[in-house]
C-alpha cells in the first residue's frame, strides 16, 4: 500500500467541481510533482491532503491509517503533514533558530532538534540571524528547516518557487529537491511548470479538470504521453495526422516509427527535436527564435505549421524555402483522425 493515498476524491465549491474523482498515491520517501494547468484542482487536492478542506467524497490515508473518509476526519494539526507555501514566510522578528523552534515542544527543543534540523539544511552557522539578514536561498532553507523540525510524515509544497526570479528559482528548486531526497521525505510539490515538475518529481502526476490523468517518471511521461493533451502539456509537441501500417505511420513529414501497434487513421506525437530542417523547397520557414543553447523554427508545410528544435543555428531565416525530415525515434500515436 502506498504511504500517502488519496482515492476517488471529489470536492465542489458552489456547484463548481474542483475535484472529480482524483486518485493519488505516493510511496514513502518519494517526491511527487502534481502538475496541471491553472484551475485544474491542484491546490484543492493538496488542501484535502493537509486537512484544510473536507472532501465531499473519497478517502485519504497515511501509513495505512485513515485521515478522511465518510465517517472520519482527522484535524490538520493532528495529521503530521507539513505544508510549505509560496512565500515561505518566516517570522521576521525571530532569529532563524527561534523560527525553527516555533511549534516544537520543550522536550524536542531540549533534545537539540533545532540545531539538528539546521545542520540538515546546512544553516547551523546562521542560527542567530534574522530573516532580513538572509539571502533568498537561505531564507527558503530556513523555512524548510522549520517545516522539517516537527518530523512531519509528509511535506506538501504549494507552488513553492513561483515568487522567485529565474536564476534563484532554478538553483533553489534543485537544492530543495535534492534535500528532500537526502532526508527521504515523502513530499508532494504542486506546480504548473512542466520543467519544474521534472526537476522536483521522482514521478509526475498530471492533473486535468479535477482528475489525475497520468502518473509516471518524467522521461517515461515525456516519451509515452497517455493522450495528445498530455503530450502538448508536457513540453512542445506537433500532433500530426497519420495513417499507420506495420508499426509505421505515413505523415506530412514522411514515415514515422511507432512504439504501439496502432492501425489506420491516427494522431502521431512528433517532438520538435525529432524534426530536422533540411535543404529543399516543400516548406517555408515562418519564424525563428534563437535561444543560445538551441534554436526554434516555425516551418509551414502544406498548410500546417510545425515547431522544430535544432541544437545548432540559426541556419535558416524567415522566408527561406526548406524541407523537413523526421529524425527521431519511434513515438506514440493515438487511434482516430480528429484532434
Ligand atoms: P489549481 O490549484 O490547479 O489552480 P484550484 O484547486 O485552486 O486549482 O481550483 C480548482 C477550481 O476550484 C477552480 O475552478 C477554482 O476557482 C475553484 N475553487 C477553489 N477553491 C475555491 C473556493 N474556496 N471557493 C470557490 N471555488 C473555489
Amino acid at each position: 500500500m502506498p504511504y500517502l493515498q488519496a482515492s476517488d476524491i471529489s470536492k465542489r465549491f458552489n456547484g463548481t467541481a474542483a475535484l472529480a474523482g482524483a486518485d493519488l498515491a505516493v510511496e514513502q520517501g518519494e517526491s511527487l510533482a502534481l502538475l496541471g494547468p491553472s484551475g485544474c484542482g491542484k491546490t484543492t487536492l493538496l488542501r484535502v491532503l493537509a486537512g484544510l478542506e473536507v472532501p465531499d467524497r473519497g478517502t485519504v490515508t497515511v501509513a495505512g491509517s485513515v485521515l478522511a473518509d465518510e465517517t472520519t476526519f482527522v484535524a490538520p494539526e493532528r495529521r503530521r503533514i507539513g505544508m510549505v507555501f509560496q512565500d515561505w514566510a518566516l517570522f521576521p522578528h525571530m532569529t532563524v533558530a527561534r523560527n525553527v523552534a516555533f511549534g516544537l515542544d520543550k522536550a524536542e527543543i531540549n533534545r537539540g532538534r533545532v540545531s539538528e534540523t539546521l545542520e540538515l539544511v546546512g544553516l547551523q552557522h546562521l542560527a542567530d540571524r534574522y530573516p532580513d539578514e538572509l539571502s533568498g536561498g537561505q531564507a527558503q532553507r530556513a523555512a524548510l528547516a522549520r517545516a522539517l523540525a516537527p518530523r512531519p510524515r509528509v511535506l506538501l509544497f504549494d507552488e513553492p518557487f513561483s515568487n522567485l526570479d529565474t536564476g534563484l528559482r532554478t538553483r533553489v528548486r534543485g537544492d530543495v529537491a535534492a534535500l528532500m531526497r537526502e532526508v527521504g521525505m515523502t513530499s508532494v510539490f504542486v506546480t504548473h511548470d512542466q520543467e519544474e515538475s521534472f526537476v522536483v518529481g521522482d514521478r509526475v502526476a498530471v492533473m486535468r479538470d479535477g482528475r489525475i490523468v497520468q502518473v509516471g517518471r518524467p522521461a517515461e511521461m515525456y516519451q509515452y504521453p497517455a493522450s495528445p493533451w498530455v503530450a502538448t502539456f508536457l513540453g512542445e509537441a506537433n500532433v500530426l495526422a497519420g495513417e499507420a501500417v506495420d508499426g509505421q505511420a505515413a505523415t506530412l513529414v514522411g514515415e514515422v516509427g511507432l512504439v504501439d501497434p496502432v492501425k489506420g487513421a491516427c494522431r502521431v506525437v512528433v517532438r520538435p527535436e525529432h524534426l530536422t530542417v533540411i535543404e529543399g523547397d516543400r516548406a517555408v520557414v515562418s519564424a525563428v527564435e534563437f535561444y543560445g543553447h538551441d534554436t526554434s523554427y516555425q516551418v509551414t508545410l502544406a498548410g500546417t505549421t510545425l515547431t522544430v528544435r535544432a541544437i545548432a543555428g540559426p541556419n535558416f531565416a524567415p522566408g527561406d524555402r526548406v524541407s523537413l525530415a523526421y529524425t527521431g525515434p519511434p513515438v506514440v500515436a493515438f487511434s482516430g483522425g480528429a484532434h
